[in-house]
């Protein structure tokens, strides 16, 4: 399997070890860290911002080692909203669509807290299953067909994306699984998906995409349930 090569930012990576970061952030951390083992073994470019994310979570007497596989408990363990915090949550029912990839904990978790978890059709060529988030703007499991391509936008607010199966590729680059970028307003790109197979991503808007194009604008008014 081939590692990520696309990280979280230093910046969102200290938000979370200081307290700022959203609920949406927060979840796009934990699904990055379960997928990456660069950033779990410490071996990540931005090694001084997750040392800065243990040192505010751990207690200064703890091994980094031990120090890390308690952080990535504890991530694979968020969100910790009260609605999904309680075993008794989990819907004994509720049971992930056959086609789903496989996910990291923390969304698997989230998902099946749900009563029923099924795609929705927002476009052809594009479904959703909204995650319910309350306190971001839009927290979606998207699954883009291939061949799709999103149009170019900028950002009212930041955009986290970690894809999951599949791939994207926009300005960056490719984006296969366990990949992750932060788009922030004033960045903009166009998306479209990579290969033969449906790209299973999460994409979380703190705020409303700012469509750059009039098919844009036409697909997010498409897509706005
Ligand atoms: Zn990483």
């Amino acid at each position: 399997m081939t590692e990520p090569r696309r990280h979280l930012s230093d910046d969102l990576l200290r938000g979370f070890a200081v307290g700022t970061a959203s609920e949406g952030a927060r979840l796009a951390i934990a699904c990055h860290m379960a997928l990456c083992r660069a950033c779990q073994e410490g071996t990540a470019t931005h090694e001084a911002a997750l040392d800065s994310l243990l040192a505010a979570r751990q207690p200064a007497h703890a091994s980094p080692s031990h120090s890390r596989s308690r952080l990535l408990a504890d991530l694979a363990a968020l969100p910790d909203m009260p609605a999904q915090s309680a075993a008794s949550a989990l819907s004994p029912s509720a049971a992930l669509p056959a086609d789903m990839p496989q996910l990291p904990p923390a969304l698997s978790k989230l998902l099946l807290s749900r009563g029923s978890v099924t795609w929705q059709t927002l476009l052809p060529g594009i479904r959703a299953i909204d995650l319910g988030i309350p306190s971001v703007w839009r927290a979606r499991l998207m699954r883009f067909s291939p061949g799709l391509k999103i149009p170019n936008h900028d950002h009212g607010g930041p955009e986290h994306t970690v894809v999951f199966s599949g791939g994207l590729v926009d300005a960056g680059g490719h984006l296969g699984r366990g990949d992750a970028t932060t788009m922030f307003p004033g960045d903009r790109h166009a998306q479209r998906t990579d290969g033969d197979e449906p790209c299973v991503a999460l994409i979380i808007n703190e705020a409303p995409a700012q469509p750059l194009t009039i098919s844009g604008r036409f697909l997010q008014w498409l897509t706005r349930g």
